[in-house]
């Protein structure tokens, strides 16, 4: 996968070197280029914001350093390869596990960490033209750039891709997972040794009964999500749920 980033502050993004994303470029699995949105500025200030129309507080990324930068990283792929275009953004759809699975399953994103009120809206018109966009959100607060959602969409994007987990199963019975939990949350997990300060840990892990086991997992799960984000479960079909569940 390519993963291309426009920033005004490409040192934010050094993370991307370390750890699970670190080691997924250096085996090859990831191809990630940084650029610099300054670059594409032509006055002596290489400036990258302006006041907005309508008056108001603060400061608008202006177009055309954005345009111009867009269209190099965009024409540096090979003919007709378009990538997708993610705008970092409070005022878009959430970032969810489920939109983690369909950008791993693409060959080339592109994303457009702004900073100051965000970005001229016209630039999302421009390329949403001829490219997916997607403005995107990972939370109900506001951070002052959208660098750091890059790091967090990168991290859960590249988690995902084949050969960066070293067992490609640990992923499946993650919380939001389709797979085994079916969208809930992963239920509490222990460890050896099995007395610590005082704590045991849950008889049934130490059974080796992999039924029980599994059912524990799943009783576990459905309690947390109960408890913690009950939307998870709320207007989902009850035959999603074994009679088991519904006692749980
Ligand atoms: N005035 C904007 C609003 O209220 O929607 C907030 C702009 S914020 C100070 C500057 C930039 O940080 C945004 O354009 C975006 O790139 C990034 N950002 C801040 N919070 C974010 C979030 N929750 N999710 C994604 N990006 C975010």
């Amino acid at each position: 996968m390519r993963l291309d980033v426009i920033t005004i502050f490409p040192e934010y993004l050094e993370p991307l070197n370390v750890s699970l994303v670190g080691k997924a470029r250096s085996r090859g699995v990831l191809d990630v280029r940084v650029h610099d949105l300054r670059e594409w500025t032509h006055d002596r200030h290489h400036t990258v914001d302006d006041t907005p129309y309508g008056g108001g507080p603060g400061m608008v990324m202006k177009p055309e350093p954005w345009g111009e930068a867009l269209d190099t990283v965009i024409d540096s792929g090979s003919p007709g390869e378009r990538p997708v275009v993610i705008v970092p953004t409070p005022s878009g759809r959430p970032f969810t596990q489920e939109l983690a699975i369909h950008l791993a399953a693409r060959p080339w994103l592109v994303f457009t960490p702004a900073r100051y009120e965000g970005i001229d809206r016209r630039v999302v018109e421009e390329y949403a033209r001829d490219h997916e966009v997607l403005e995107v959100s990972i939370g109900d607060y506001v951070l002052a750039g959208g660098e750091a959602p890059v790091l967090v969409m990168t991290e859960a994007v590249a988690r995902l891709l084949p050969g960066v987990l070293g067992n490609a199963e640990s992923h499946r019975d993650d919380s939001f997972a389709p797979g085994g939990m079916a969208g809930l949350l992963e239920g509490p997990v222990y460890t050896k040794p099995p007395e610590w300060r005082g704590h045991g840990i849950p008889e049934v892990l130490l059974s080796g009964h992999h039924g029980r086991i599994a059912r524990w997992r799943r009783d576990q799960a459905l309690r947390r999500t109960a408890r913690h984000r009950p939307d998870l479960i709320a207007g989902r079909d009850p035959a999603e749920f074994d009679a088991h569940d519904l006692r749980v």
